[in-house]
């Protein structure tokens, strides 16, 4: 560590402090073994691709370079994914559930024992800091099989009075940015209850699915009870439509969404949306601001802010906004952009150059509108990959662009308001509803502000924390159906 010279004179003392250390680069060594080229995941092994689709590169994002050549699913091969699944299905819905936790158990501890080699991957093909899928994606999604091995053989219990029955064959579509967790949140409630599956990962990050894929082989899991079939939309497109299947999991856009809800409708098939979200995070003047500080970073920045409930509307009391505005420019300031495989980087790589494009869109129009852009990250960036540096509006008004539509990028709205009253109609004043993230000091105000805000989750003095026995899921436009908890098994079983 070498001490460098303050560039510019700060107004608050800890702002030096926090901007003057350089750090010697600390790059994660583990070396992650990738094939050429992959197939798809069916009855239990890799198998070329059928029906023309052919292949295409994934990207790590960091350096632009092609790390492999995955297949482009096409109805061909979902439909032989469909048919595994189906023909699985009789003898696993059939094996009594404490024999399918034994193997979901399995999978659990594969993850962990191989936690390191997913969390490069997750790493080197989505962009995120290594830190963060060391520390968050891969231990979740291990967290995720474990619970839900510990519900397969409690069915009974969950739903008391019932029989409950698996659904049949589900098919789970799932987006970029928490690729394997994503992946552990669809598969590991559909196995617990009996159901078999086909997955169906984003077409950027495709890697760490296929591994799963492995390990389901590895731990002996009967062929055909997971496929993976990779692939960009219109794979997704030819799961949903796929007449074999029996319910659909969707997590996503709220655009695509929509269309799905279209093309389920009618169909009998159960369908469960995880869609987009524009949340808000609520500062009041008697919180400890800054706890408050850092919430707001790990609600914005975590993840390039590449996250469905990311705190993206940020409702500071009149009081305290000039405080709060400050302390957050400083602590942005310490926020290094960079190389997502050093373990030093607090944000990596943007998933993908057209993710970069929609964000840079969204800036410009947030100063077109007149917004205020603070934007002091002055590290410098990489010379190749998708970068994008932190940045906060204030001067947000609630009809500009950036404070109404999902960005899905490392960029703030920051709003003010003076009543309590005034910060829930204005937090709730979306047709998103998937978080919120509550800062204050007072117990009272805490729960009656959590009971009016229409989110499926309320973080209070807290954002982002996540665990599998909690549910999670929107209201309005960010989708319906729970994931995690009781509540999300609900949607693989029948009573
Ligand atoms: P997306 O474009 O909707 O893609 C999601 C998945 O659907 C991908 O696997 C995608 O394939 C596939 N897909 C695209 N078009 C399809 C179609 N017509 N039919 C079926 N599948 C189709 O979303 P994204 O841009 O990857 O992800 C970001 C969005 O996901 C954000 O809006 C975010 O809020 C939301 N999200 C929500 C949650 C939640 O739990 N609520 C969690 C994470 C993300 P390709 O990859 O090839 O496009
Ligand atoms: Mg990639």
């Amino acid at each position: 560590m070498t001490r460098q010279a303050a560039s510019a004179p700060r107004r608050l003392d800890f702002a030096t402090e926090l901007t003057r250390w350089e750090y010697a680069a600390a790059p994660e060594t583990t070396k992650v073994e990738i094939a050429p080229r992959y197939g798809h995941f069916i009855g239990g092994e890799f198998v070329g691709p059928i029906g023309g689709g052919g292949h295409f590169a994934s990207v790590n994002p960091a350096t632009e370079q092609p790390l492999c050549e995955v297949a482009q699913g096409s109805e061909a091969d979902v439909d032989a994914a469909v048919r595994a699944a189906r023909d699985a299905l009789p003898a696993w819905a059939g094996l009594p559930g404490k024999e399918r936790a034994k193997y979901i158990y399995r999978i659990a501890r594969r993850i962990q024992e191989r936690a390191r080699e997913l969390a490069v991957l997750e790493t080197i093909d989505g962009g995120k800091p290594i830190r963060e899928s060391r520390d968050v994606d891969i231990p979740l999604a291990a967290a995720h099989f474990f619970y839900h091995a510990g519900w397969a053989d409690k069915l009974g219990f969950a739903f008391a009075g019932h029989e409950p029955k698996p659904v049949g064959v589900c098919g789970q579509i799932i987006p970029w940015n928490f690729p394997l967790l994503m992946a552990a949140w669809k598969l590991a409630p559909a196995l617990a209850c009996g159901n078999t599956c086909v997955l169906k990962p984003a077409e950027t990050t495709p890697l760490t699915a296929l591994r799963l894929a492995e390990i389901c082989a590895e731990v002996g899991l009967p062929p055909g009870v997971v496929n993976v079939v990779t692939g960009d939309g219109r794979t997704g497109a030819a799961v949903v439509n796929h007449p074999g299947v029996d319910k659909i999991a969707f997590t996503g856009s709220t655009e695509v969404g929509k269309k799905i809800a279209a093309a389920v409708a009618g169909t009998g098939k159960r369908l469960t949306l995880e869609l987009g979200g524009k949340s808000p995070n609520i500062i009041f003047e008697d919180a400890s601001i800054d706890q408050a500080v850092e919430g707001i970073v790990e609600g914005i920045y975590f993840n390039q802010g590449h996250v469905c409930c990311a705190g993206s509307r940020l409702f500071v009391q009149e009081s305290v906004l000039d405080e709060v505005v400050e302390k957050l420019r400083i602590r942005m300031a310490s926020l290094r952009v960079g190389d997502p495989l050093d373990k030093n980087t607090d944000i990596g790589a943007i998933n993908s150059m057209q993710q970069l494009a929609t964000i840079r869109r969204y800036v410009e129009a947030g100063v077109a509108e007149g917004a205020r852009l603070h934007e002091v990250n002055g590290h410098p960036l990489p010379d190749r990959g998708y970068w994008c540096r932190p940045s906060f509006f204030t001067g947000v008004q609630p009809s500009h662009v950036v404070a109404r539509e999902e960005i899905f990028g490392p960029v703030l709205a920051v709003m003010s308001f003076r009543t309590p009253e005034e910060a829930i109609t204005r937090a709730n004043n979306t047709p998103y509803g998937l978080a919120a993230g509550v800062w204050t000091d007072k117990g009272s105000k805490i729960f009656e502000i959590a009971r009016r805000l229409k989110a499926g989750v309320v973080w209070l003095n807290t954002y982002n924390k996540f665990d599998p026995a909690s549910p999670f899921g929107g209201f309005k436009e960010s989708g319906f159906g729970r994931e995690g908890g009781l509540q999300g098994l609900r949607s693989y079983v029948q009573l």
